[in-house]
């Protein structure tokens, strides 16, 4: 088999799959010691990582290889939970030189990369820092596959879970660019008549009230809940409800702080400091400089809080004015004898996740269905990944071919710019390009 290059993986416009997008041909031209494949796989409900492993090992373990060669790591790791057995006896022995498993346990938050880093090679990154600072690489399971098909085959293709109140919870292959709505009408249809789309998971999803929102290479999961549930009802509180309850409800037990992953860390995070900041004025205050850590991973909201307050959004609504005033966390004191001291005991573990949030009336999602999703119609999104937007590579009414570019990365100083190439999924005519998606049909 031919060997990968770094401009392959940038021309088959991979980028990371488990939801941050960054495009991997960036990771990949970079030099670390240890390559991890993260499989976590954290959020409950969520199946897509384990399942494809179990569907496609040769390839991901291709993939693994591939990106050990590019960054000269002699390390290869898949970090996956422990409680995935069938999965880990189908892996061992298929282990080339170098590679190992590190089995996790059923915690949340495991598929955070700092804490991944933290629970498979016991380092710490320092606040602010990424994985390359402390000699790791890190892919998603699909990012690898992909990395192992990018000399034949460009990002087209997207692997997703759709759970919660759906007929049957399931894995799918689908064409980048088809509706959430096609994926749950795949997985059976809603089985309750006032369905919410929640993207991406219970923790670190969003709402999304467009049903026919296109999915894109990041799109990791659909899950469908009633308007009544305790997790749509906190996805849907507003703002000044939050702050308005937070300034007045919250006693400063510090829960969200101990139990805080990236404060375990070592970082200066500190929640409780960003709630108690509420009562100097009714947005909180920006000078709470910690929340820059926050990595949103919610679980100060979702679980730690006694109060069912909401330390999360006063973070990220910090964070965010802290980043759009341009300021900077530069020397931020960082203490990692506190994971040494504390991450392993304060872990917490998905059945607690499950109980606290209602999680247990659905089922579990059934094995990846591996015929791709048939479809006639697609919106290719010009902007999948961090960094700039594509500029469109077609025109209306230009015949294309599934894998043929339709958006390239721009040129910025005389090189492209930070961004991952975007290519038709289908065979067909591209009928319109408007607001950021080229829409391609086959009648
Ligand atoms: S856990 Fe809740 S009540 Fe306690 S300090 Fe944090 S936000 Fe306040
Ligand atoms: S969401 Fe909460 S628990 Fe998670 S990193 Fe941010 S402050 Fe910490």
């Amino acid at each position: 088999m031919a060997k990968i290059t770094v401009e392959d993986v940038a021309q088959a416009g991979v980028v990371g799959a488990g939801g941050a997008g960054f495009p991997t041909h960036v990771k990949l031209a970079a030099k670390a010691d240890t390559v991890l494949i993260n499989a976590a796989e954290c959020e409950p409900l969520l199946h897509k990582d384990k399942e494809l492993l179990r569907a496609e090992a040769d390839g991901v373990l291709a993939g693994l290889a591939e990106g050990m060669r590019l960054v000269g790591a002699p390390r290869g790791v898949i970090g996956i939970k422990e409680k995935y057995t069938e999965v880990i006896d189908l892996l061992r022995p298929k282990l080339s030189r170098g590679m190992e498993i590190a089995p996790l346990r059923d915690a949340y938050p495991a598929g955070d990369e700092f804490i991944l880093v933290w629970d498979v090679l016991h380092r710490a990154i320092p606040p602010g820092g990424i994985p390359l600072h402390v000699g790791a690489v890190v892919m998603n399971v699909e990012t690898a596959l992909n990395v192992s098909r990018a000399d034949r085959q460009p990002v087209v293709e997207k692997y997703l879970s759709v759970a919660g109140a759906v007929a049957q919870p399931v894995t799918l292959r689908v064409p980048v660019g088809v509706t959430l709505s096609e994926c749950v009408a795949a997985a059976g249809g809603p089985t309750i008549p006032d369905p919410n789309y929640l993207v991406g998971g219970v923790m670190m999803g969003r709402l999304e009230e467009n049903h026919d929102a296109l999915v894109d290479k990041t799109t990791g999961a659909v899950l469908v809940l009633p308007d009544d549930h305790v997790v749509t009802r906190r996805y849907r509180q507003d703002w000044s409800g939050i702050a308005r309850i937070g300034r007045a409800a919250c006693d400063q037990c510090s829960f969200c702080t101990e139990l805080c992953p990236r404060w375990l860390l070592g970082h200066p995070i500190e929640p409780h400091a960003a709630m108690r900041s509420l009562g100097f004025n009714l947005v909180g205050e920006a000078n709470v400089r910690g929340t820059v850590f926050c990595c949103e991973c919610n679980l100060c909201t979702m679980v730690s809080c006694p109060e069912d307050l909401d330390p999360k959004n006063v973070c990220t609504q910090n964070k965010r004015r802290l980043m759009a005033d341009g300021q900077r966390y530069e020397n931020a004191p960082f203490n990692p004898q506190r994971a040494e001291l504390h991450m392993e005991n304060r872990k917490q573990p998905t059945a607690r996740l499950m109980q606290k949030l209602g999680l247990r009336q659905f089922r579990n999602v059934g094995p990846l269905v591996k015929d791709l999703l048939p479809a006639s119609k697609v919106g290719i999104r010009l902007k999948q990944h961090i960094g700039a937007p594509c500029e469109p590579a077609v025109s209306p009414g230009e015949t294309v071919r599934r894998g043929q570019v339709v958006g390239r990365r721009p040129v910025q100083n005389g090189k492209p710019a930070l961004g991952a190439e975007v290519h038709a999924s289908i065979d067909g005519t591209v009928t319109a390009i408007a607001d950021g998606v080229v829409w391609i049909e086959n009648k």
